[in-house]
């Protein structure tokens, strides 16, 4: 039987059929030790190959794991403070949506930004989705204009809604339609009542997160995959607090950054990091006011941070 895992606690993986019913599965031994560096044999997406184990009885069966079928792609959050460890969050996905919010709780531009550098590094189209709108005062939909516009440009879709108001939510459900979408927010932000207000019949938990999450190791993150419909899942991620950098090199942070990535080979120099050097088209832009000075900053940020992490 090929099914897709929707949760993985430990030991067990929850596995979606294509009839919509779940099965509880453990993995075959030889999974176990595979790749060291990463805290997890198999994600949540992944597709598997599942067959029933000896001496079950028909209550209580016994499946198992047998085969991880390739991955089309994958996402990757490395641990903040151990950055050796590397957490795939889930595998096979068409898109990350992030939700932020202006207000209670303001969302850091620089989290935004690292979700849209991983989800570029991986090669996955990424949206943005500023929620709790009905709380901004009229600076904050300055800013709120400002950014949505900067990230349409910069080819991530972005959104502004209210779930309180139910404004904009309609338009969601294209958003999500046909697609296997990585929802990602730090807590707080609206995430479980923006999604059950789409789509009622998942029922994500609200509210405070649940001590359940809060038990896990700080390197993980219980992701859970919903199905929407035949062809459109969410996985939620519970309990994101933090955002560490992918392996890449400082230099190579431009690169990930469309606005940075469509200029740069106007810059004098082929070698330009955008910082103070001369002919640099990019600084050109900002001070256009045509790059924004917000995605300038975490690029200058995650330059910093990557380059001052190799010096340990
Ligand atoms: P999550 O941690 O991101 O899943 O956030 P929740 O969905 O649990 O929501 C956190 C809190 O924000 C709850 O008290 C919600 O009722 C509230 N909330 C969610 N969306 C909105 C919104 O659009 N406006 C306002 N004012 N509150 C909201
Ligand atoms: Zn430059």
């Amino acid at each position: 039987m090929r099914g897709t895992v929707v949760q993985s606690t430990g030991n067990f993986y929850d596995v979606l059929l294509a009839d919509g019913s779940i099965i509880i599965c453990r993995l075959k031994g030889k999974f176990r030790l595979d790749n060291k560096k990463q805290t997890n044999p198999i994600a949540v997406g992944d597709f598997v190959m599942v067959e029933e184990g000896p001496g079950e009885t028909d209550e209580q069966k016994n499946y198992i794991i047998n085969e991880i079928l390739p991955r089309n792609n994958y996402i990757v959050r490395s641990d903040i403070h151990k950055s050796a460890y590397k957490h795939v969050i889930a595998s096979n996905i068409d898109q990350t949506v992030v939700i932020a919010s202006l207000k209670q709780p303001r969302t850091a531009f620089g989290f935004i930004d690292r979700v849209l550098i991983t989800s570029e590094v991986y090669g996955i189209p990424a949206k943005v989705i500023f929620n709790k709108h009905d709380l901004y005062e009229e600076k904050d939909d300055e800013l709120l204009q400002e950014l949505m516009y900067s990230y349409n440009e910069a080819g991530y879709e972005s959104f502004s809604t209210s779930v309180l108001n139910k404004e904009n939510l309609e338009q969601l459900h294209q958003v999500f339609e046909n697609k296997t979408s990585l929802i990602i927010g730090l807590s707080g932000v609206g995430k479980s009542s923006l999604v059950n207000s789409i789509f009622p019949h998942l029922n994500l938990k609200t509210g405070a997160i649940s001590a359940y999450t809060e038990k896990g190791l700080h390197t993980t993150t219980f992701a859970h995959m919903y199905r929407i419909n035949e062809h459109s899942f969410i996985i939620d991620t519970p309990g994101i607090k933090e955002f560490g950098l992918v392996d890449i090199d400082e230099y190579e942070v431009g690169h990930y950054f469309p606005e940075i990535r469509k200029e740069m080979n106007n810059c004098k120099f082929n070698n330009c990091l955008h910082i103070n050097e001369t002919g640099c088209a990019v600084k050109q832009l900002l001070e256009e006011g045509k790059f924004s000075p917000s995605r300038y900053t975490s690029y200058l940020t995650f330059y910093e941070e990557i380059k001052g992490a190799k010096k340990w």
